[in-house]
């Protein structure tokens, strides 16, 4: 039996969107930090990119909540980050 690729697993998780309430944002800046812009390889779900103007964007649709911008983003001011508020956000689905 082949083995299930990690995008295949990812599909099966169901997201409900927070319409115009993005629980992470990303604060302005004309270039972003080394961080941030680390930001658009690291994300699991591809939530960051880097625009045409060299400044990096956020669509939080699909946040997996794992936490690693939080990690690297936050305390440096880059980002503001919260969890999704209730029943929004990614819902799981195992097995
Ligand atoms: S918490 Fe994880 S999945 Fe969500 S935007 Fe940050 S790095 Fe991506």
């Amino acid at each position: 039996m082949a083995a299930t690729r990690v995008e295949e697993k990812l599909y099966q998780n169901r997201y409900l969107v927070d319409a115009g309430r993005p629980h992470i944002k990303i604060n302005a800046h004309t270039k972003p930090s080394d961080n941030l812009l680390a930001m658009t390889k690291l994300c699991p779900a591809g939530c960051y990119a880097e625009n045409s103007a060299g400044q990096v964007e956020i669509t939080a649709d699909g946040c997996l909540e794992c936490g690693t911008c939080r990690i690297l983003c936050e305390s440096s001011g880059d980002i503001v980050w919260n969890y999704p508020r209730g029943g929004y956000g990614v819902l799981f689905k195992f097995g």
